[in-house]
């Protein structure tokens, strides 16, 4: 027997109408890549995704083709992807942190045939558009006044171009499992993969995102993603923060803190997201200025873990609340957040501080476990660590054109790649990328645990730490250190500073102070390449050199 409710796909264009119908005069607020604070509404917003839809079939774009963006976080650049999901058509977001031969290797595998580009990439776009022969089109997202000289043949600016559609459209009807969306992967190891996301996944993503335990965003927030689109959808909230009717403010290309501080305060906003690196920058500045964040209730951090330090200030010093989250371009992206069950709600202290120290528990929609290598689930005791696996509706089941394939199981699990424990009480807690993980004497070393230890220090502005090769122990931790501006911290100060606070046989055995530690495009340590450059480093106490005792 089935049930007798409507068919009533789960199509993404439904939350921008939505938007329109219910919250049409709630405004979003860009900084525009040409300079100036634009603010339009989301009834103003969905018209001009109709305008984009009517042109993008006007020039042959259609259900499945892939069209690319190329854009800082505002609302032409969110009206363009609606407008590209209306007709069944596929956004593909691309990092523009990427190197330009990924880029190009990126837009060859998904053959985009259009793409719509800020204007700060352009130059980008003419170094790589040669070396792809599927764009048919790019589209300059700025006016016919800004619009640079290009050496694009089929460049077009972005407002001349809408302008010759008048909006008299009707959205295009398909399967609720039809692509939308695609984003490729950073792919640290190996080329990049495409992840590709379906109208049904995005929508119920942004339902699980918004839940009051999840993300909690409401019709009454202001919320200003800082996380950018490219970057695994801003964490959903492209979506989410329409369809309950937020007010959105989107940043543009401006991320430093005093850019970031005048948006938070100016427009009064009361969420915001983004990885720790932002938050960085924002903490800096504030601490400079003495200014505070009377507005902001919620910060989301994730991406990379987020620091004890980082989490302590905002919440005692600013009374911000942190939600530490864990999530992947294949998840689209959220798998869990540390917002606070009753068993948790009564902490205070370092114990809350603990348990914010954990990436949190999985929403509905997500299904979650921890295996050993006989792909056996490992005990909920907030210890015993193993390879994180999940499931769930908004989590790849392929990546596309089937690479990376033995990523995914027969029973539909998707096996992260990360390592980590989950507590009695489902709290999940990330110990280490399987790759980062330093093996020592047949046992594992959390690196995320010693850099978050590390970043404690008043003297460490960011810090990382990877195996070295060590002739007893297999592999040792090195702590690699970028001071704070004017600080000098030793080897001494830093590791008395840490003992105590984590077994003895995880503590470093050697520092190393760097003015620099190399991060990948989406904001993460790049623990490959500082394998590379400490590859030959003597530790202290190894009394035969490392390589040798490889065999090397
Ligand atoms: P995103 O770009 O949304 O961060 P990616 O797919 O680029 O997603 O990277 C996902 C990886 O980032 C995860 O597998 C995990 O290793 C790391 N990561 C994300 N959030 C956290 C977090 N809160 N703590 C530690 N690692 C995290």
């Amino acid at each position: 027997m089935l049930g007798l409710m409507q068919e009533w796909p789960l199509l993404c264009h439904k939350i921008v109408d939505y938007a329109a119908a219910q919250h049409g005069a709630r405004e979003v607020v860009s900084r525009s890549v040409e300079g100036p604070i634009v603010r339009t509404t989301y009834a103003a917003l969905r018209g001009r995704a109709l305008q984009v839809a009517q042109r993008l079939e006007r020039d042959g774009y259609g259900l499945g083709d892939r069209i690319a963006t190329l854009a800082w976080n505002t609302a032409r650049h969110l009206e363009a992807w609606y407008g590209t999901m209306g007709i069944g058509a596929v956004y593909h977001t691309l990092n523009p942190r990427l190197f330009p031969e990924q880029l190009a290797w990126i837009m060859n595998h998904a053959e985009d045939r259009c793409l719509f580009v800020d204007l700060t990439f352009l130059p980008l776009v003419e170094k790589i558009a040669p070396q792809v022969p599927s764009l048919r089109q790019v589209i300059v997202l700025t006016d016919a006044q800004s619009m640079p000289e290009t050496s694009l043949a089929n460049a077009v600016a972005y407002e001349t171009w809408l302008g010759e559609a008048d909006g008299d459209f009707a959205w295009r009807q398909f399967e609720e499992n039809t692509a939308a969306g695609m984003c490729y992967t950073s792919g640290t190891t190996g080329d990049p993969k495409g992840v590709v996301y379906s109208h049904r996944s995005n929508v119920l993503h942004a339902m699980i995102a918004a839940l009051p335990d999840a993300m909690g965003v409401s019709s009454r927030d202001v919320i200003l993603p800082v996380v950018p689109m490219f970057h695994a959808n801003a964490w959903g909230l492209a979506q989410s923060a329409p369809m309950v009717g937020a007010k959105l403010v989107m940043p543009g290309g401006k991320m430093d803190g005093p850019s970031i501080y005048e948006l938070l305060d100016s427009e009064k906003v009361t969420f915001t997201a983004a990885v720790p690196t932002v938050w960085l920058m924002l903490l800096q500045h504030l601490e400079e200025t003495g200014k505070t964040l009377p507005h902001l209730k919620k910060v989301v951090i994730g991406g990379s873990a987020c620091p004890r330090a980082m989490a302590e200030k905002f919440e005692r010093v600013y009374g911000v609340e942190v939600i530490h989250a864990w999530g992947m371009t294949e998840m689209s992206p959220l798998g869990s957040l540390g917002t606070m069950k009753p068993e948790y709600a009564g902490l205070e202290g370092e114990a809350l501080l603990d348990i914010k120290q954990k990436q949190g528990y999985p929403p509905f929609g997500v299904e979650m476990k921890v295996t050993d290598d006989e792909n056996r689930a490992q005990p909920w005791d907030g210890k015993t660590f193993g390879r994180l696996k999940v499931r769930g509706p908004a989590v790849s089941r392929a990546y596309y054109g089937g690479a990376g394939a033995e990523q995914f199981d027969d029973e539909g699990w998707f096996d992260t790649g990360d390592v980590a424990h989950i507590d009695a009480h489902g709290y999940m807690q990330i110990t280490d990328r399987a790759k980062d993980v330093i093996k020592s004497g047949g046992e594992w070393i959390s690196t995320i645990d010693l850099e978050n230890l590390a970043v404690g220090h008043p003297d460490v502005a960011e810090a990382a730490v990877i195996g070295v090769a060590h002739p007893k122990w297999d592999e040792r931790p090195l702590l690699i250190v970028v001071p704070k501006p004017g600080a000098r911290p030793s080897r001494e100060v830093l590791l008395s500073f840490m003992q105590g606070k984590v077994a003895k046989w995880w503590l470093p055995d050697d520092v190393v102070l760097v003015d620099e530690i190399p991060h990948t495009a989406t904001g993460k340590i790049q623990k490959m390449a500082l394998r590379e450059q400490f590859r030959e480093h003597r530790l202290p106490d190894a009394e035969v050199e490392p390589r040798a005792a490889r065999g090397a």
